[in-house]
């Protein structure tokens, strides 16, 4: 289980996988940063590949 902070603010979100880890945030990403979410220029794909570099780079819970 690793927890890591949004890469937005300091909201957390804990995931035993990267996936489960996006899967927490979603939620709050949704509530917190709509606008970050519905940006048709937002590369979703550079998302991905950032913040999977944080969350192999966090260390376990
Ligand atoms: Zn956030």
């Amino acid at each position: 289980m690793k927890t890591l902070t949004c890469d937005l603010c300091d909201t957390t979100a804990q995931g035993e996988t990267f996936e489960q880890w996006m899967t927490a945030l979603q939620p709050h990403y949704m509530q917190a940063h709509p606008d970050v979410m519905n940006d048709p220029d937002g590369d979703m794909q550079k998302w991905m590949v950032d913040n999977k570099a944080r969350y192999e780079a966090a260390k376990e819970d």
